[in-house]
């Protein structure tokens, strides 16, 4: 895929429009909402890309979108979506069988700095399919413990028929690499884990925060919390990334729909450390306690 940067006129412009194909080689349902979809480009080549980016995903006659790789860089044969039906083309994204095609353009944006990251301790908190895009990094992280120091996960969901992942996340806790703490805010009859929002298991965590980075996706109800948690933990602002999400219809930083100020989610995010989003909007000024506001 070209260069944006190297865009001169309207019309080559165009070119950075093309989508390529990508196949379906599989297709399982994950909740009574989402698919995990798994797919490989038609060309042959690998999808690199970071933990924490997306692509434009499009079908002839329903539309295009982002949505975010949720499979690690490191596994390279195929890459995974996990597409939760909410409209036109999601929902006719729950409908692709093995061997359909789609359009694919990208990878696009900021993911999660994972050479920074490398030596230090790693807190990944989400939330609902907030797990997709945390999915990524976390089995970059397991394809590259040796990498990394001590990895905590808290991940919540309303309901145990929401959680994503789950046979996964009974693996990634009996090998123990990883410290997970996964919660609900709505227990059913067979639930025996934890109970209550992200923020409770949250609190429990002990968190060394010079050498920790935390990486928060999920819903935007859930940063103004979990932010408030980890900076009473005494983490930096630097130390702090959320992915944001916003309507957006490029993906390359030119329709502008998804302007803070001078900052453009899908070209400079989606993945943010906490210090750029604090000043640059008013909606996300709000998720920073008083004390740590600049
Ligand atoms: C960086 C990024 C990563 C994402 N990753 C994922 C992912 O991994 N998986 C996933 O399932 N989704 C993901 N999304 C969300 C996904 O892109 C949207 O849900 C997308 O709108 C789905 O397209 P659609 O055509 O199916 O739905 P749409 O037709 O766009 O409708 C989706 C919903 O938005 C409402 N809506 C439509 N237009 C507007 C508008 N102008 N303003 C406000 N609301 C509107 C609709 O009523 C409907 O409820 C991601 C979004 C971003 C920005």
């Amino acid at each position: 895929m070209p260069e944006v940067e190297d865009a001169g006129t309207d019309r080559d412009m165009t070119a950075f429009y093309q989508p390529e194909l990508a196949r379906v080689i599989d297709k399982s349902r994950l909740t009574d909402r989402m698919v995990l979809l798994r797919l490989q480009l038609h060309s042959g080549e690998f999808m690199e890309h970071q933990p924490g980016q997306f692509l434009q995903i499009s079908l002839p006659g329903y539309g295009e979108a982002p949505i975010s790789l949720c499979s690690s860089p490191t596994r390279e044969q195929t890459f995974e979506l996990c597409v939760q039906a909410v409209g036109n083309l999601s929902a006719a994204m729950h409908d692709l069988r093995p061997g359909n095609f789609v359009g694919v353009r990208g990878p696009y944006g900021h993911g999660f700095p994972i050479d920074e990251m490398a030596g230090r301790d790693i807190l990944i908190v989400g939330g609902g399919i907030g797990l997709a895009p945390l999915r990524s990094l976390i089995d970059y992280i397991r394809d590259r413990r040796g990498d990394f120091a001590r990895v905590v996960l808290v991940y919540g969901a309303q309901t145990p028929g929401r959680l994503l992942f789950r046979d996964e996340i009974e693996l990634w806790e009996q090998e123990r690499d990883i410290d997970t703490y996964i919660t609900v805010d709505e227990p059913d009859e067979g639930w025996e884990g934890l109970t209550g929002v992200v923020t409770v298991p949250l609190a429990g965590v002990d968190v060394d925060p010079e050498r920790t980075t935390a990486a928060v996706v999920g819903p935007p109800v859930m940063y103004r919390y979990v932010a408030a948690e980890l900076f009473a933990k005494g983490m930096r602002q630097d130390d702090v990334l959320f992915s944001l999400e916003r309507r957006f219809k490029c993906g390359m930083g030119k329709c502008g729909h998804c302007q803070l100020n001078d900052l453009y989610v899908c070209q400079d995010g989606p993945v943010f450390r906490y210090s750029q989003l604090v000043g640059r909007s008013e909606a996300i000024e709000v998720w920073a306690p008083e004390d740590q506001r600049d």
